[in-house]
């Protein structure tokens, strides 16, 4: 393997406290701009990055809505038939986090400030971001401050900001500055291409601002994709102290200053409430009108109501969705693992007709784009713990299926094809080699969609949503392969990319292939059941993409026929027609700092060797793996893993599930640690620039089907576990079909609960449980076998 270094935290500065909370202990300018990823709040909606109360020092500001986009022309030295004109970028918005600290007319700053206390904490129960300081000012007045973020899940409009000063021993006058503000653009870094481009001009445009007491809001809105944005905050200052209130608002900026005449111990409790409201269609007039309610409605809940709603919200998140990693020898795991789950959660909760962003709400790098990593990484989580969160994001697709016939037109296919990376639908990658022709985001999302609705048995949704998608994404996949006469009639599919971008538009990628062949096969069963069980639902398929039955015939007709290779001297599937042709890559003479090798090679030198950029044949063995043997999938692991570099974050995850399953332990554990500390030990080098959410996703599968050795295959649910050594055990829960299933592990025993349901039935190894509520059913735990 190939992986970087793990730049763990130095425990002095970053102390393991407990399971649940992420804790700072000094201000350490070298991880500023990492923390401000770790220490980012959001709920799928809107997204704030860790940067401080007071603005500055920031390494990288932003503030984030899911969906809220410019267009940015996308610029081609030689451009072609079918290039995208633009992409679409998630825009950094205003600032409302801003509340700037002046004790006697000394600024606030973290940088500059003599600092005698500071701790900064994630809490994962209750999702708030608290930081606690006592300064020193240069007149030698020490200052106690407090303050409590939150991005509420339950408003998804709304965030909060508790922000307490107290002089201490003496008195003071203190002067808070509470603002939004537009962000500047800032300079666009060329030198990494998974960065945002940005914009050379302004993008926000004042629109109208509304100022009301302690109460602003600003209105914007962009000029190509026509959105706006409306952002208030309101303020509620609790203190026996003296003070006056000013206000100042122009277009770009908005400010409430609270002058206090703070006496010694005093508290002074600034409240700010936060709300953001975005459209398409909409007036300002109306945008503004409902910022203003929901500052009303938070107004009315107060700080502590609105912690407590979190607190409660939490509470439910984790009874549903914690995992448990008991006796682990490396102890940050378990708070490592929680803040991984509290990351899908921040970045899906509440995306209601929108998707979920590569880097979540955390930052602008992938230009907020949602990729394939949302169904194939993401999905499977939020299927076995939160099914109406997975549900929304399907319906999502759902509601990009009509960009997708357009596209699959605009490049000759028939039925529909989902762009790889987009926020409203349309293509939005510039480079075609490693994006358009990455056709499997089709059968991705039908994956997805199969897995959610086996593993809910929610068939209304398939009938009513998925069914449409199945049928264009079958239609699309006949079109574009054909039967070869040279490979015996098989059916291929040439010029695609699959998910290892390493190795870029190829012939019969084997997961492509494998991939294809199930979407079509899932495609054909749902229209022939609809047709036997579901005659009006059929009908208003038929009539909604005008469906012969013959089209059926063509699907199975080419998934019987799908082309398949496998090398009978290797005994292993190839990625492609020439992957196993090409020139090894020199592993053993490229040095550390070459990794990833995309930001130090040009694409042709890469595309012509065996290197692999993340996990492809092996990942359709996981997806697909009850139609492989056991044989099978260690010869092809052990023939693809020494290749793989995980340049990618979305690899590591799927080689510790296949290294588990075969019982490579020592692997799997390793890759395993690896993903879970992808961001917190910043193991890709760039956290800074957003989570890696897919990564998040995977190390969840990690755990559940690696470690826990769970399979959902044709609606089967069964477990394997294969427990760590060094692990003493291990406890996590899935909603499967409306039940809530609790499964312990440890080396000795595998104890099945059903907290929640009727009755479920379960393989334990080879045994199929029939499991009661009330009754937990205890078996035998198989210790790995190494081969
Ligand atoms: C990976 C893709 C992924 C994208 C966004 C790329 O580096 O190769 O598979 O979809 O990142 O996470």
């Amino acid at each position: 393997m190939h992986m970087r270094r793990r730049l763990t935290p130095p425990s002095y500065i970053y102390p393991l406290i407990n399971d649940w909370l992420i804790v700072e202990q000094r201000y350490y300018p070298r991880f500023m701009a990492q923390t401000e990823t770790i220490f980012a709040l959001g709920n799928g909606y809107l997204g704030m990055r860790g940067v401080f109360d007071e603005d500055t020092p920031a390494a990288e500001n932003g503030t984030f809505i899911n969906g809220f986009f410019e267009y940015r022309p996308l610029i081609y030295g030689e451009d072609a038939y079918g290039f995208p004109k633009f992409s679409e970028t998630m825009l950094n918005v205003t600032d409302s986090k801003i509340i700037r600290l002046f004790v006697d007319g000394d600024s606030f700053d973290l940088s500059k400030a003599d600092i005698v206390q500071f701790e900064r904490k994630l809490d994962l129960r209750s999702a708030s971001l608290i930081r606690e300081v006592v300064w020193e000012t240069p007149s030698g007045k020490r200052v106690a401050m407090k303050s409590r973020r939150l991005v509420l899940f339950r408003r998804r409009h709304t965030a909060a900001i508790a922000y307490e000063v107290r002089v201490l021993d003496t008195s003071a006058r203190l002067t808070l500055v509470s603002e939004l503000a537009v962000p500047e653009i800032r300079a666009v870094d060329e030198t990494d291409p998974r960065r945002a481009q940005g914009f050379r001009g302004q993008v926000l445009h004042p629109v109208t601002q509304q100022v009301n007491g302690n109460r602003i809001i600003l209105c914007h809105n962009t000029q190509q994709s026509q959105m706006l944005l409306a952002c208030g905050m309101d303020h509620v200052l609790n203190t026996e102290c003296e003070y006056s209130v000013d206000t100042k608002c122009r277009d770009d900026v908005g400010a409430v200053v609270f002058s206090v005449q703070a006496e010694p111990n005093a508290p002074v409790e600034l409240i700010k409430f936060i709300s953001y409201h975005t459209a398409v269609d909409s007036s300002p007039r109306e945008i503004c009108f409902n910022a203003d309610l929901t500052l009303d409605r938070a107004r009315r809940r107060s700080f502590d109501g609105l912690l407590g709603d979190q607190r409660e919200y939490m509470e439910a998140f984790w009874e549903r969705s914690d995992v448990q990693i008991i006796g682990s020898q490396d102890p940050p795991t378990q708070l490592a693992m929680r803040w991984n789950l509290f990351q899908i959660l921040q970045a899906s909760a509440r995306t209601e007709g929108t998707g979920v962003a590569a880097k979540g709400l955390t930052g602008q790098a992938y230009e907020g784009h949602y990729f394939w990593d949302t169904e194939i990484y993401v999905l499977p989580f939020l299927i076995y713990t939160s099914p109406r969160l997975a549900r929304n994001l399907l319906k999502f697709r759902y509601s990009l299926l009509d960009k997708a016939r357009q596209r699959a037109q605009v490049l000759g296919h028939r039925g529909a094809l989902y762009p790889w990376r987009t926020i409203s639908g349309e293509e939005s990658s510039a480079y075609y080699a490693a994006g358009t022709a990455q056709y499997h985001i089709n059968a991705d999302i039908m994956y997805g969609l199969q897995k959610y609705v086996t593993a809910t048995g929610d068939t209304a949704f398939l009938y009513e949503y998925g069914a449409e998608m199945l049928v264009e994404s079958a239609r699309m996949w006949v079109d574009l392969g054909f039967y070869s006469e040279r490979l015996g009639g098989k059916f291929c599919i040439n010029g695609v990319t699959g998910p290892d971008e390493y190795t870029a538009v190829v012939n019969n990628n084997y997961f492509t292939n494998l991939m294809a062949r199930e979407n079509m096969r899932y495609a054909a069963t749902t229209v022939e059941t609809m047709r036997n069980e579901a005659a009006d639902s059929y009908s208003e398929l038929v009539d909604k993409t005008d469906l012969k039955f013959a089209e059926v015939l063509e699907w199975k007709a080419a998934a019987e026929q799908m082309y398949l290779p496998y090398n009978e001297r290797l005994g292993i599937h190839p990625q492609d027609d020439d992957f196993l042709d090409k020139e090894p890559w020199d592993f053993a003479g490229m040095p550390a700092e070459k990794y990833p090798l995309l930001l130090h090679f040009h694409p042709l030198n890469i595309y012509r060797h065996q290197v692999i950029k993340q996990a492809d044949t092996v990942l359709a063995l996981f997806l697909h793996g009850h139609q492989f043997s056991a044989e099978e999938k260690k010869r092809n692991f052990d023939y693809y893993d020494p290749l793989t570099t995980g340049d990618s974050s979305l690899s590591v995850c799927i080689q510790s599930i296949l290294a588990a399953e075969i019982g490579y332990m020592d692997k799997a554990l390793e890759y395993f640690e690896f993903a879970v500390s992808m961001d917190l030990a910043d193991v890709a080098g760039n956290v800074k620039d957003g989570v890696h959410i897919a990564s998040t996703g995977g190390t969840w599968m990690a755990v559940v089907y690696g470690f826990g050795g769970f399979r959902d295959y044709e609606g089967r649910f069964s477990f394997k576990p294969r427990l760590p050594a060094e692990w003493e055990g291990l406890r996590f829960p899935l909603t499967i079909h409306g039940q809530l299933l609790e499964i312990d592990i440890t080396h000795e025993t595998t104890t099945y609960t059903l907290r929640k349901g009727e009755g479920l039935t379960i393989r334990h190894e080879d045994q199929e449980i029939q499991l009661i509520p009330g009754e937990p059913a205890s078996l035998p735990t198989t210790p790995p076998k190494t081969p």
